[in-house]
């Protein structure tokens, strides 16, 4: 068959996951929890369905539940989204990622990245025939080279995408970045693609900061966030985004046929759980004291951790241990000494063989300790 992802395999997320399972191995690779969310949760969902909410959600999602979305990101971001035209409820982040980039891109269209970038984003581009082009975020600080992205910008530059809190790396933008962002972008069509699923993993006192906080350009962006992230339920697939309201309609039109509609009872749950401020409040909090345990742990390794402010992943350098590329070690280290993580290679077009790995801490602290344990032997 004539592929259209010709250089496309399984995602590196299934294949470190399916090899953790196979080994026995400890898995601090694909990023989901290892724990469960309060019985609140479920109760909730639960009756939903048992009062018969089974059948399909309005196309845009449960009013209730994007009016909760709406309060919620008006009181951390200072920016109203009108509930009726702006929120849209999404499977997930993925899938928003995906529907804002087949609203947008024509064959043809350039769509800017950040490489190491999360896995999905390049075939969602391809797919609609847009051409995908890539600026670099170097190993080891991640950060942003605004003058060189400035220069990747041409007459056929429809979107740019971009994600922070970021994965893999668990760096976070400041507000300059923003500022510098939306400097860029003036006076030009593009639209920014921005994923903050991690919105809510945040260490060290920082604040996240969302494209929407910024007006000049939360009017040209879509925001995406996920609620698998921020309530330990990565299975449940749902997240949701914001976009002005011309952005927004296009947006609906994709949605509509891609999904149509989002699990209903999920939804009437969120839109309950969602009122309690708390609970995404805390969540840095809870993160930062998996963090930190994590990279003590490591201490006695000869792993060494980079900078982590935001997302549950952990990178850390194995420069002077190993001349292994990182798909070789993160291999070798699950069959050997039963620690799965990421190599971070899958991420680029063409990886830079940096000698890093990444691994999701959003795990149980018994888990965590026992994988540096282990860690420490290598
Ligand atoms: N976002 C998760 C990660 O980075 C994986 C999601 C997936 O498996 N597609 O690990």
């Amino acid at each position: 068959i004539a592929s259209r992802l010709p250089n496309v395999g399984t995602t590196i997320f299934t294949v470190m996951s399916r090899l953790a399972a196979e080994q026995g191995a400890l898995n601090l690779s694909q990023g989901f929890p290892d724990y469960s969310a309060p019985p609140l949760l479920y109760d909730l969902v639960s009756k939903h369905m048992r009062a018969g909410e089974n059948q399909y959600a309005p196309m845009a999602g449960v009013l209730s539940l994007r009016e909760a979305i709406a309060e919620k990101v008006e009181a951390l971001y200072g920016a109203r989204y009108d509930p009726e035209h702006e929120i849209t409820v999404t499977a997930g982040g993925t899938q928003a990622i995906y529907t804002a980039v087949t609203c947008l891109v024509r064959p043809g269209d350039e769509v800017i990245l950040f490489e190491p970038a999360y896995d999905s984003y390049a075939p969602s581009i391809v797919l609609n025939g847009g051409t995908v082009v890539r600026a670099r975020l170097e190993f080891p600080d991640y950060r942003p080279d605004w003058e060189a992205v400035r220069r990747l910008v041409t007459p056929r530059t429809r979107a740019i995408i971009v994600n922070t809190p970021h994965n893999p790396s668990g760096t976070t933008w400041t507000e300059t970045d923003l500022r510098t962002l939306a400097r860029l972008v003036d006076g030009t069509d593009i639209v920014v693609i921005a994923d903050e699923v991690y919105e809510h993993i945040v260490f060290d006192g920082l604040r996240h900061e969302s494209c929407a906080r910024l007006p000049e350009l939360a009017a040209r962006s879509f925001v995406i966030s996920s609620f698998g992230k921020t309530y330990h339920v990565t299975g449940w697939k749902v997240g949701y985004v914001l976009a002005p309201r011309e952005l927004m309609t296009e947006f609906r039109k994709a949605h509509q046929f891609i999904v149509f509609t989002v699990n209903t009872p999920v939804q009437l749950a969120f839109a309950e759980y969602l009122r309690d401020a708390s609970r995404y409040l805390e969540l840095g909090a809870f993160y930062q004291r998996k963090r930190d345990l994590f990279r003590s742990g490591l201490a006695a390794s000869r792993l060494r951790p980079l900078p982590c402010t935001g997302t549950y992943f952990q990178l850390v350098s194995y420069a002077g241990l190993t001349d292994e590329t990182d798909v070789a070690f993160a291999e070798r280290l699950t069959r050997e000494i039963g620690v799965a993580s990421i190599p971070v290679a899958p991420f680029y077009e063409e990886p830079p063989g940096d000698p890093v790995l990444r691994f999701c801490f959003a795990k149980n602290d018994d888990t965590l300790l026992r994988a540096c344990e282990r860690l420490a032997r290598v």
